[in-house]
C-alpha cells in the first residue's frame, strides 16, 4: 500500500508561474522593464525542439519578451559565438540559453562560457558555478533542475537540513554536482554517488533525502530506501509503447515509484515532478536577471 506523499511538481510549478507572471507585470508597470529570454537551438533534435518550444511558450505566458534563434545543424562555431555576442549586448535580452546537446562539431564548453555570466540563466558559466560552490548565491544563477528540486525538498523538510543525510546519485555538472552544493549549503550531510560507487543500495539506504539523476529507468527501488525518506526523481527515460495500436512515447523516471512510495515519506512522480519545476525555475532566473540588470534586489 502506498503511504507516501506524491509531490506534485506540476501544481507547485503552476503556483510559482503565477507569482512570476504577477511580478513581471509589476516590473513592467513600475520600472518599464520587461524580462527578455533568448533561446538558441542548433540542429533538429526532436526532443530539444519540444523543450525549446515549451520554454518559448512559457516565457510568453509569463509576460516576457521571448525570442528563438533556430540555427542549422551545420552552423559554424564562429557564427554561434557571434550570435551569442550580439545577445550579450542586446539590452532587451536578460537571459540566454543554448539548448543542449549541441551537434558534434561545436564545442559545448566554449559556447556555454561565452554567455555573459549576468545572462547565464542556466547557471552553467564557471562564474556562477564558482559562486554556488563557494556559497555566494546572492547574485548567482543556480542551475534550474537542482534549484527546483531544492524547493520541493524544502516543502517537505524545511530550509534547514541540519543533521540529515542526503545522497545524490549522479555527478553531472547540470544536475548532480550543483544539487550536492545546494544540499550542503542547506546543512545536509551530502554523499555523491556515480557509476563507480560500491554498494549503491547500501549507501542510499542511509539517506533521509535521495536525489536520483542517472538516466536508468526504475533503478532505485523500495528496498533501497530508508523508511520516511524524501525521494526526488530527476530521471527522464523515454520509451516507445503501443497503445491501442498506436506507438506513443512514455516517460519513466529513475525511481520505481510504486515500490518506493510504500516506504518513503514523499516521492516525486515522473512525469509531473521535477520536469515542470525545471522550466519554471528558468523563468524565475530570467525574471531575476532582469531585476539584477536594473539594480533591483533579486
Ligand atoms: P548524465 O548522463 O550526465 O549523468 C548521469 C550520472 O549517473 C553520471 O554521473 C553517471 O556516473 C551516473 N550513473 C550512470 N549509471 C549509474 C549506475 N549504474 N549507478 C550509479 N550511477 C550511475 O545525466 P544528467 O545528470 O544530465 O541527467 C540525469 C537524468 O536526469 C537523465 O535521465 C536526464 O534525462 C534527466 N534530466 C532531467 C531533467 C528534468 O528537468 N527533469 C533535467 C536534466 C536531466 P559517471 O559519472 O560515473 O558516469
Amino acid at each position: 500500500m502506498s503511504n507516501a506523499i506524491r509531490i506534485d511538481g506540476k501544481a507547485k510549478a503552476a503556483e510559482l508561474s503565477e507569482e512570476i507572471t504577477a511580478e513581471t507585470a509589476e516590473l513592467l508597470e513600475q520600472h518599464g522593464l520587461q524580462p527578455g529570454l533568448a533561446v538558441v537551438i542548433i540542429g533538429e533534435d526532436p526532443a530539444s525542439q519540444v523543450y525549446v518550444r515549451n520554454k518559448g511558450k512559457r516565457a510568453e505566458g509569463c509576460g516576457f519578451y521571448s525570442v528563438q534563434h533556430s540555427l542549422d545543424a551545420g552552423t559554424s562555431q564562429d557564427d554561434v559565438l557571434k550570435l551569442i555576442d550580439e545577445l550579450n549586448n542586446d539590452d532587451k535580452i536578460h537571459g540566454i540559453l543554448v539548448q543542449l546537446p549541441l551537434p558534434d562539431h561545436l564545442d559545448e564548453q566554449t559556447i556555454t562560457q561565452s554567455i555573459s555570466p549576468a545572462k547565464d540563466v542556466d547557471g552553467f558559466h564557471f562564474i556562477n558555478i564558482g559562486k554556488l560552490t563557494s556559497g555566494n548565491t546572492a547574485d548567482a544563477f543556480v542551475p534550474c533542475t537542482p534549484a527546483g528540486c531544492m524547493l520541493m525538498i524544502e516543502d517537505q523538510l524545511g530550509a534547514d537540513l541540519s543533521g540529515l543525510n542526503a545522497v545524490v546519485i549522479g555527478r553531472s555538472n547540470i544536475v548532480g554536482k550543483p544539487m550536492a552544493a545546494l544540499l550542503l549549503q542547506a546543512h545536509a550531510t551530502v554523499t555523491i554517488c556515480h557509476s563507480r560507487t560500491r554498494d549503491l543500495a547500501g549507501v542510499v539506504h542511509e539517506a533521509d533525502i535521495v536525489i536520483a539523476a542517472v538516466g536508468r529507468p526504475n533503478m532505485v527501488t523500495g528496498s533501497w530506501i530508508k523508511p520516511g525518506a524524501v525521494v526526488i526523481d530527476v530521471g527522464i527515460n523515454r520509451s516507445e509503447v503501443e497503445v491501442d495500436g498506436e506507438t506513443k512515447s512514455k516517460l519513466t523516471g529513475d525511481v520505481d515509484y510504486d515500490s518506493v512510495s510504500e516506504v518513503a515519506k514523499a516521492v516525486t512522480p515522473v512525469p509531473g515532478g521535477v520536469g515542470p519545476m525545471t522550466i519554471t525555475m528558468l523563468m524565475f532566473n530570467t525574471l531575476r536577471a532582469a531585476r539584477l540588470s536594473a539594480g533591483l534586489d533579486s
